[in-house]
């Protein structure tokens, strides 16, 4: 059984049944991109000293493992995790495409990106956690089945989906991505999945061009809700309040994985849309009423892009603020 061989990671004692999960490792610090590059380690030091404040003490704080290649092969075939790891540079950079880079640390982060996904699944299925957010870079959502795209290498909430269909049994799992930008990867990993739904805010048109309301997969379970550059939280809210909530609902998910990017803040330099931190909150506690009311409240989220350091901060601040019921 390949399973068996994978770590009981869920069962370490200081994750509370109580409190909401923070899933983080400073090897993710160490995936560096080329100088000005957008997606950067300050990112991940401004989410952590956000979290670091009163209200976050009540937070049960795990490092991310590894990824066992078995779980990130649920999504991508050997030979391309064979490919980015071979294509890591002793050393400088390599280039993988206008974006996308790896320096020496990249692929141990990509390993910990996609294996604390995988361990805030396991918390949140064993009742370990209510909810999770795994702080992590770099980012998955570009990354499509073989092909790395857009600072990202492995796609971290495809892993996490199939991974609960897989070693949780569980039958249905929507994918929630209010990314700025559409999640090309995780639409063309499960467009042919009827039990994974995938959902998507995202400005269009903007990088990398996907997410037209046409693009609904084999099984209609593609949902493309997309905004124009000017937008603020009142056209995103609506987008959610009579686009995605209501799919959502109806397709009863047993597990929802949020994309969390916050790049559609107001301050984002990448973007055009005006969100504030209020509206990242807002989203979160729509998003757990369906949880609670399906899935027996399990989230797990994941950090995506969010090139704003102090609109980053503070959008996760609130993002996590209202996991937490705070
Ligand atoms: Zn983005």
């Amino acid at each position: 059984m390949l399973w068996q061989a994978l770590p009981a990671v869920a069962t370490r004692d200081y994750i509370s049944a109580m409190f909401t999960l923070l899933v983080t490792h400073p090897a993710c610090l160490d995936h560096l991109n080329p100088a000005g590059h957008p997606e950067r380690p300050d990112r991940l030091r401004a989410v952590a000293q956000a979290l670091e404040g009163e209200r976050f003490q009540d937070l049960a704080r795990v490092e991310a493992p590894k990824a066992e290649i078995e779980a990130i092969g649920l999504c991508h075939p050997l030979d391309y995790i064979n490919a980015i790891k071979e294509a890591t540079p002793a050393n400088g950079l390599t280039r993988l495409d206008a974006d996308t880079s790896m320096s020496p640390g990249s692929f141990e982060a990509a390993l910990r990106a996609a294996g604390g996904a995988v361990l805030a699944v396991d918390a949140v299925m064993s009742k370990r956690a209510p909810n999770a957010f795994v702080a992590t870079r770099p980012p998955g959502h570009h990354t499509e089945t073989a092909r790395p795209m857009g600072f990202c290498l492995f796609n971290n909430a495809a892993i996490a989906a199939r991974y609960a269909q897989k070693r949780h049994s569980l039958e249905r799992v929507a994918i929630v991505d209010f990314d700025v930008h559409h999640g090309n990867g995780s639409q063309d990993i499960f467009w042919s999945d009827a039990n994974v739904m995938y959902c998507s805010t995202h400005e269009m048109p903007l990088y990398p061009g996907t997410g037209a309301v046409t693009e609904r997969g084999e099984h209609d379970t593609i949902v493309n809700a997309p905004l124009r550059a000017g937008n603020d939280g009142t056209q995103f809210r609506a987008a959610f309040e009579t686009v995605i909530l209501p799919r959502l609902r109806a397709f009863r998910p047993d597990l929802i994985v949020i994309s969390a990017g916050f790049d559609a803040h107001m301050r984002d330099p990448l973007a055009n849309l005006n969100l504030v931190e209020a509206d990242f909150g807002w989203v979160t506690r729509k998003l757990m009423d369906v949880a609670d009311a399906c899935a027996e409240g399990r989230v797990v989220s994941l950090l995506e892009g969010g090139y704003d350091l102090q609109g980053l901060a503070q959008s996760a601040a609130a993002h996590v603020t209202a996991l937490m019921r705070g």
